[in-house]
């Protein structure tokens, strides 16, 4: 049971209370290396790598997660992404990052 007290929560306009969904992982071993995620997000969380293995699929990049702090938790790369590779939770205030 989610307890709302114990998640960052945040307003809308009228003031209704709504919990962000934070971007917690994204799934390299899938990744197409489109860019999706990274055009939609309004902050710097992501930046496109090479891929670990090197030579993987050919050797395109794929995107990670460089910046997980500056996340707002607006959700909208989860939405984005083709391969539905990245997963956003709700964040607790305790333990949130800087
Ligand atoms: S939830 Fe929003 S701010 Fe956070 S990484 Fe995804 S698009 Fe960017
Ligand atoms: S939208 Fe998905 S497949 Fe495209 S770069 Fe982002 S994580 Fe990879």
């Amino acid at each position: 049971m989610c307890e709302q007290g114990e998640y960052i929560t945040s307003l809308t306009r009228s003031g209704g209370v709504w919990i962000p969904l934070f971007i917690e992982s994204l799934n390299q071993e899938n990744c197409a290396g489109c860019g999706r995620c990274y055009k939609a997000c309004p902050r710097r969380v992501f930046e496109l790598v090479e891929h670990p293995d090197g030579d993987y699929l050919g050797g395109h990049k794929v995107m990670s997660i460089v910046n997980p702090g500056d996340c707002i938790g607006d959700g909208v790369c989860r939405a984005a992404c083709i391969k539905q590779n990245i997963i956003c939770r709700p964040a607790k205030k305790e333990g949130a990052l800087e």
